[in-house]
């Protein structure tokens, strides 16, 4: 899969993208570079740069420097031809999707994407007649049935957020390029540690660098990376648009990069200790996680994984009330939005992936209100076990009491 004279993806989490040194005035580490516009002395020089002729900067909303790392740092852990940034994930993808899609076009994709996603399939591309199929998550014959009826992009996510399903790439990517079909792939949770697409066979991956890639949860951005020629498109919609990564979050994102190996390793090891722990607690009525191997899609996440993230769902018995008075007792989990962080983050998916969304559209997507997303931070594997452990069980006490 990986050419073997590359280095392997700790080595180049901490150093691909960042060798200019002259460019740098040799600095060690990537400046931030705030200014709007780049200055020519030389007419002709500032023509070459505009017509792309030679490298350079002309103006922030089009490139930058510190962005241009970023990108480059991404491009080479994906093994893509091309990277292009986004102010957010959510401008990754809809910036992709406004590229490639007119009207008359048809979509497929599944039930489960991100919720923001799943708003831009269901409210703004049909806003747009383009034609969108959203198939069962794991039902491959049905989706490679929504395939087969012809579509310009096929749009995956694996694993899905927030209750880890899995799809088989390899295959679908066949099945989609059978048609000529675009296949866009959002790797947001399994990072290029842990998949990468475009060696299973996408055309396209992207994700939302606010969560792991970035892994504090400080800074919001988005990338996508492919072959130069589709990423050309994209860029030149970014660029006229606008949704442009700024270079304070570039450098951010850059710097929680270099551990980013380090950061997934611990995650995957913990997240799978942790899922092994809740399927067997008595309260527990549900555990969602691909390196458990009871999960429907634990084969194929074997076969198209290096690991199987930091992210994992459970369901608790009893109501919508339980997880009200479960969650507060966590003594190490950030109650928020985000996740991918290095502090433990929890939280239901009314409040986090499907806020946009309203009960009767999670539940149509199979998203049950007991559920709790679960992203595990860096801290000790036995403290987080030690701390859902109490919340478990005076949650389960008050319960049954
Ligand atoms: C968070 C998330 C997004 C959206 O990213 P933003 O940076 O919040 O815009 C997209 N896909 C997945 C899987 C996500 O978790």
């Amino acid at each position: 899969m990986s050419d073997a004279k590359q280095p392997s993806k700790g080595t180049q989490s901490v150093w691909a993208g960042e060798d200019e040194k002259d460019f740098w005035g040799r600095a060690t580490q990537t400046p931030v570079v705030h200014s709007v516009s780049f200055g020519y002395t030389d007419v002709d020089d500032w023509l070459d740069v505009a017509l792309t002729r030679q490298p350079g900067h002309i103006y922030g909303r089009n490139t930058n420097p510190t962005v241009a790392v970023f990108e480059e740092k991404l491009r080479i852990l994906e093994g893509a031809e091309a990277a292009t940034s986004f102010s957010t994930g959510m401008a990754a993808i809809s910036n992709t999707l406004f590229t490639l899609l007119a009207p008359g076009d048809r979509v497929v994709s599944v039930k489960d994407t991100y919720g923001g996603t799943n708003k831009i399939f269901t409210e703004f591309l049909p806003h747009f007649h383009v034609e969108v199929a959203l198939c069962d998550t794991t039902d491959h014959e049905a989706i490679e049935a929504e395939i087969a009826q012809g579509c310009t992009v096929l749009y995956l996510e694996s694993p899905t957020n927030p209750t880890l399903k899995v799809m088989d790439l390899e295959r679908l990517a066949r099945a989609g390029h059978a048609v000529g079909a675009v296949v866009v792939v959002d790797n947001t949770f399994a990072t290029p540690i842990n998949a990468n697409p475009l060696a299973l066979g996408a055309d396209l991956v992207l994700h939302s660098a606010t969560k792991f890639l970035g892994g504090h949860a400080d800074a919001l951005g988005g990338i996508v990376c492919g072959s130069k020629a589709l990423i050309d498109r994209i860029y030149h919609y970014r660029e006229i648009t606008g949704a442009t990564l700024d270079p304070m979050a570039a450098y951010l994102l850059l710097r929680g990069m270099k551990t980013l190996h380090l950061r997934i390793r611990q995650q995957n090891e913990s997240a799978l200790r942790i899922a092994q722990f809740l399927a067997a607690h008595p309260f527990i009525s549900g555990v969602f996680y691909p390196g458990l191997e009871t999960h429907e899609g634990h084969a194929i996440a074997r076969k198209q994984m290096r690991g199987y993230g930091g992210v994992l769902s459970f369901t608790l018995q009893g109501d919508f009330d339980t997880v009200r008075a479960f969650l507060p007792r966590l003594k190490l989990a950030h109650l928020a939005a985000n996740l991918g962080a290095v502090e433990t983050v929890a939280g239901p998916p009314a409040t986090t992936s499907h806020v946009e969304c309203t009960l009767e559209e999670r539940e149509a997507m199979g998203i049950p209100e007991t559920l709790i997303r679960y992203s595990v931070g860096i801290e000790d594997t036995d403290d987080l076990i030690a701390d859902l452990q109490q919340a478990l069980d005076a949650t389960a006490a008050e319960h049954h009491g």
